[in-house]
């Protein structure tokens, strides 16, 4: 009897700690429009609930999803409360930049190996071994020696341990808002490993030494290939293939049985902390001939933080259009496609990608990538565009990874 009211109490104790509601925030269509979305799988949403947001500059919303405009750049203590329960807060979390939105997704993120000065091949699109194909590298890569410390960025259990691979599932403290959905679950993803030190099922904590820098696999020289994954483990071509099979992860959001599959890499820098390195080094330029438009991106040495390229224009039927490309999480961009049949279980790699699937009014040139100690960077990107004119209202932005606005130059193409 004892043990069972034990129980009840624990149960209960467990259920009321894990009921605490959690919400995030993301951008609207127009820039710095700020969506506020409730997780729901923290908590049940009745029709009868009432919402209270606070949104910490003077302003607050009774709506369940409320928009929100910031007057001003800065950090915003953020709360919530539902039906006049205890608020619940976010300090340090979200942080209004002039043109958009930075979200602290992971409390205390910390890097697995090396430093921002160690990447070489940022989560971006990249000139192959061949010198002539590109892909999009969903990971970055971090340059190191062999048997190098990898750790654990945060707190969370062994998901796969096997070869030289390496894959943690873990909890956002905040969850992100993708793919139209909020999901707090991610996994970090080590490649090329020399040795694992933890197997499948193992407990890790943040800072916990669980494998070792290698070039197993690798194309040339030790690094970590170092890649998030959200909302679900398996990429795209590795869930059309198990579409009717049963190996699709059961702990995933996304259904296997619809088709409609993203990949779930982001770029690492979203979340790892980088407050050292907020420099804008990007510029671009535009040229237009007929009714492309190109815009060309320039980095000297920051490509890692090119982000977002937002174009605002009139279409053929004069309806206004934004174009938005988003580096970060891959939001409309083209896919890539397989280019050779690879093996169901080495789902894992990119670099059986090659870039396809060119819409009519969308095209990419690289034409420079940062490669090996190369420092600068440039990619064409050409629109299809019948009608971009500045003194109708129709802009370009091209964002870096903090929201900043990258400069307009003259540069030939
Ligand atoms: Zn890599």
């Amino acid at each position: 009897m004892r043990k069972v009211s034990l129980l009840i109490i624990f149960l209960f104790g467990f259920c009321k700690l894990s009921s605490q509601v959690n919400f995030t925030a993301s951008l609207g269509n127009a820039d710095k429009k700020i969506i506020f979305h409730i997780d729901e799988s923290s908590i049940k949403i009745k029709s009868n609930t009432n919402y209270l947001w606070i949104f910490g500059d003077g302003e607050t919303s009774t709506e369940k999803q409320p928009t929100h405009l910031y007057k001003k750049a800065g950090t915003y203590t953020i709360c919530l409360q539902i039906n006049d329960k205890k608020q619940v807060c976010k300090e340090n979390v979200f942080t209004v930049t002039e043109t958009g939105l930075k979200v602290k997704y992971v409390n205390d993120f910390i890097w697995p190996s090396g430093s921002i000065s160690k990447v070489d091949s940022p989560f971006s699109y990249r000139i192959k071994a061949d010198g002539k194909t590109f892909d999009f590298h969903r990971a970055l890569d971090i340059v190191g020696e062999i048997g190098d410390d990898i750790k654990a960025v945060a707190d969370g259990k062994v998901y796969k341990s096997f070869g030289s691979t390496l894959v943690v599932k873990h909890k956002m403290d905040t969850p992100m808002f993708i793919n139209n959905k909020v999901t707090d679950l991610y996994y970090t993803m080590s490649l090329h490993l020399n040795e694992r030190y933890v197997e499948k099922g193992e407990t890790v904590k943040k800072g916990d030494v669980i494998a070792a820098v290698g070039e197993i696999g690798s194309r040339n020289y030790p690094h970590n290939h170092f890649e998030i994954r959200v909302g679900s483990y398996y990429s795209k071509v590795y869930l059309e293939k198990a579409k009717n099979s049963n190996k699709a992860d059961k702990n995933t959001n996304i259904n296997p049985k619809t088709g409609n599959f993203i990949d779930p890499q982001v770029n690492p820098l979203l979340f790892l902390d980088n407050t050292d390195n907020e420099k804008n080094s990007l510029k671009y330029s535009v040229s237009k001939k007929g009714t492309i438009l190109f815009v060309k991106v320039i980095s000297n040495y920051l490509e890692d933080y090119f982000n977002e390229i937002v174009i605002k224009h009139s279409s053929e039927t004069e309806k206004e259009e934004t174009l938005k490309l988003n580096f970060n999480t891959r939001q409309g961009l083209p896919y890539l496609s397989e280019k050779e049949k690879g093996d169901l279980s080495s789902n894992s790699n990119n670099s059986d990608y090659d870039y396809q699937d060119l819409t009519d009014n969308f095209d990419i040139h690289p034409i420079k990538f940062k490669y090996r100690n190369k420092k600068d960077y440039q990619i064409i990107f050409s629109f299809k565009i019948l009608q971009f004119n500045p003194k109708n209202g129709d802009y370009i932005l091209v964002k870096d990874i903090f929201g900043n606005v990258a400069k307009e130059v003259k540069s030939d193409f």
